[in-house]
């Protein structure tokens, strides 16, 4: 069955209840059919996904140039390989995922066997950010595939070309009652908030992570929440310098600094604070040039989304250089348009905003500091990270800075490259997340696991326990306490 396309071509849509609501019913009505598929048939559509990605790959290229200035390497390696690889990993795993799990059988409920058998949660909402477009709607649509569930996929208004690109993606590949994608901003996100989807799957800020949840709790529906925050980095004194500043300098300020999983700050030991600057310093000049105009102009660095955002990163530099913060590496001035250098600073004020916000751009401030202690200490007075980076090669510190933390992952000796191990489950804890994806966790996302329990006895064991209460029902409780 075919409907027509709610949405304008690359405009916000003209009635947008009426049509949305017509996907999300052509969807709900057909969602019993997806329930019933076996893995083969998700196998097929996800490998269709892949493909028609594939077919599209130039195209994508060019909006997301057109967009924000992604190179081709870098959609290449941040957009297309890691759907790529989901969908390669997913496919290879689905049919055991499916599989329902036998469970074990206590005692007193011998004679019955138990599973879990894992069946799709139903209509999903799936809403993303600019930041990594083709990543963050492709990668949980696999999942929601994964799972039988269908689909509205709602991309971000600041990426229009991707987001033109993406829905021609998907709708060469499925079929609109399996998954639909909606262009339009804020206001066409609130229509789709209001309908009763069985699981929302939302990536993009705390802010509307909490509008989304407040929707669902309407819906009583499911939900996940893959938000962004402060990832703290750690680099001690036992730390290979060159290394943890060549890793840093990358992931921190690739795509400008817009990476939800990016070091947002860096606590340095304070004897190896200067000598890490220097590392640093020379590993930013070596990946993304020499000079404030070459590193705005390299292609691995790129530029910010939009205006607003470019002021934004102004301001906290500013306002944190006129507080007497220090600019270690980069020059704030040759900041221009959506434009900006790679600047470190360090010496930061008590309260400067660059500490109290994500930052989601090319600064990084840097924090001397002593003890492991003070570093958890600060951590925690924080919303708990998405991430937590440490550089040690001492296992003892590693270990402390995990029992005395807490975050959605932790990397050692590296950054970022967690999200393309898909057996680890992807996401936050507290602020900055709720649910996991990626992966089995994101199949899991996207699926109920129904509890399945089948009593093989005529009456079965426990029947003992009904009234008419007796001696024998009060010596069966006795033994039950006692051998429990
Ligand atoms: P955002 O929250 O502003 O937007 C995300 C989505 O929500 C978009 O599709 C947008 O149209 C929609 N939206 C915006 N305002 C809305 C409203 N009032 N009501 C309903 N929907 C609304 O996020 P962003 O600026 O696009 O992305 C940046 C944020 O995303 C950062 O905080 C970053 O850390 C986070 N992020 C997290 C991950 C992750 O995997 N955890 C990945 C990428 C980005």
């Amino acid at each position: 069955m075919l409907i027509e396309s709610p949405v304008a071509p690359g405009g916000p849509i003209a009635d947008p209840v009426a049509p949305l609501a017509a996907a999300w019913q052509l969807q709900k009505e057909h969602a019993a059919f997806l329930k019933r598929q076996q893995p083969a048939f998700r196998i097929r559509r996800i490998t269709d996904v892949r493909a028609s990605l594939e077919r599209h790959r130039d195209a994508v290229k060019e909006a997301l140039h057109a967009d924000f200035r992604k190179s081709p390497e870098s959609v290449d390696e941040t957009e297309i390989l890691p759907v790529v690889l989901e969908a390669a990993h997913t496919v290879r795993n689905l049919r055991r995922w499916m599989k329902p799990r036998r469970v074990r059988t206590p005692l007193y409920l011998a004679g019955t066997t138990a599973f879990v058998r894992p069946e799709p949660r139903g209509t999903a909402l799936i809403m993303a950010p600019w930041n990594y477009p083709v990543n963050l709607t492709l990668g949980p649509l696999v999942s929601a595939v994964a799972a039988g569930c269908p689909a509205i996929v709602k991309p971000s208004e600041f990426t229009p070309a991707t987001s033109a690109v993406i829905r021609k993606v998907v709708e060469d590949a499925l079929p609109p009652e399996e998954a639909f994608v909606v262009e339009g901003g804020a206001e066409v996100a609130r229509e789709l908030l209001a309908l009763p989807f069985d699981h929302f799957y939302f990536t993009g800020s705390a802010h509307v992570g909490r509008i989304v949840m407040r929707a669902a709790a309407d819906h009583l529906a499911s939900v996940t929440l893959e938000l962004g925050g402060k990832s703290p980095t750690i680099v001690d004194e036992s730390a290979s310098l060159p290394h943890a500043a060549r890793v840093i300098a990358f992931s921190k300020f690739a795509n400008c600094g817009q990476t939800c999983l990016a070091p947002d700050h860096v606590y340095v030991h304070e004897r190896v604070y200067d000598r890490f600057v220097a590392e640093l310093r020379v590993q930013i000049e070596k990946i993304f040039g020499a000079d404030a105009r070459s590193r705005m102009e390299s292609p691995g660095f790129g530029s910010l989304i939009h205006d607003r955002h470019a002021d934004r990163m102004r301001a906290l530099v500013r306002e944190a250089v006129s507080a007497g913060a220090t600019v270690h590496s980069g020059d704030p001035d040759a900041s221009s348009g959506r434009s900006a250098d790679a600047v470190v600073l360090g010496d930061l004020p008590a309260g400067a905003r660059v500490m109290e916000e994500e930052i989601f751009g090319p600064v990084l401030p840097l924090v001397r500091f002593r003890a492991l202690d003070e570093v958890a200490r600060d951590i925690n007075l924080r919303p708990k990270p998405l991430a937590l980076y440490v550089f040690s090669s001492r296992a003892g510190s590693v270990e402390h800075l995990c029992h005395a933390t807490s975050a959605g992952a932790t990397v050692v000796n590296d950054a970022l490259i967690h999200f393309l191990n898909f057996d680890l489950p992807f996401g936050g804890v507290g602020g900055s997340g709720l649910g996991k994806g990626k992966g089995e966790a994101g199949f899991r996302a996207f699926s109920n696991d129904r509890a399945v329990l089948r009593q093989h006895l005529r009456p079965g064991v426990l029947n003992l326990l009904y009234p008419p209460f007796s001696a024998w029902t009060r010596r069966i409780i006795e033994w039950l306490l006692r051998l429990y």
